[in-house]
């Protein structure tokens, strides 16, 4: 079979505050959908405790990325909570699109209308906390930011959530199952 037989996959934008529990939901995900795949973005922001090159991110300097941006290697790209820069490499993307799989960005709301414009269509889903009071008690309870970094989160939440009505659709993560399981149903609709 020549690779134009091939079904085409689908592009799946999430985005939600940060303690909106976004990686959770994407890796319970992964185990309803198998054959789905997360892209890794590119950071310059400094790896965490137990953070593995090539898992959560691809971590580099300023330099790399700016070559990266250079070579137009980034689907897109932006500054989230201030200093750091993350971005999505845009070949492998378009690789594992090609293959036929469902592919899942999990990227900041600025990421995501970027690549709404470049690929209209993309699927935009917004993860919701069930209120602002949960997010906070959620940033804290993780235990990896300092209280600045936790007020820095929470004011981007807030720009966040304003501009949840131009995503394609928003699920509320509130019940972990009952929020995958809406998740699943919607790329499976997608992909019909
Ligand atoms: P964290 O530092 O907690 O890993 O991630 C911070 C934020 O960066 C999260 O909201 C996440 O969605 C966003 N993010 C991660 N990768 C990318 C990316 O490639 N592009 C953009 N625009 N945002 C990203």
């Amino acid at each position: 079979m020549h690779q134009s037989d091939l079904r085409q996959g689908n592009l799946f934008v999430v985005s939600g505050p940060s303690g909106a529990g976004k990686g959770t939901l994407v890796a319970h995900l992964l185990q309803e959908l198998p054959d789905a795949w997360v892209s890794v973005s590119v950071t310059t922001r400094k790896p965490r405790k137990d953070e593995i090159e090539g898992k959560q991110y691809f971590f580099v300097d300023d330099a790399h990325f700016d070559a990266l941006i250079e070579q137009d290697a980034l689907l897109e790209w932006a500054y989230v909570y201030g200093g750091c820069r993350y971005g999505t490499l845009r070949k492998t993307v378009e690789e594992h699109i090609a293959c036929g799989q469902q592919v899942i960005l999990e990227i900041d709301v600025q990421g995501a209308f970027q690549v709404k414009e470049k690929m209209p269509a993309a699927h935009l889903v917004f993860i919701e906390p069930p209120d602002l009071t949960v997010l906070e008690k959620r940033l804290r309870g993780r235990g990896t930011e300092t209280q600045e970094m936790i007020e820095k989160r929470l004011d981007t939440a807030k720009v966040e959530l304003s501009q949840k009505m131009e995503y394609d659709v928003r699920l509320i993560n509130d019940d972990l199952d009952e929020a995958v399981a809406e998740l699943v149903s919607f790329i499976n609709e997608c992909a019909d």
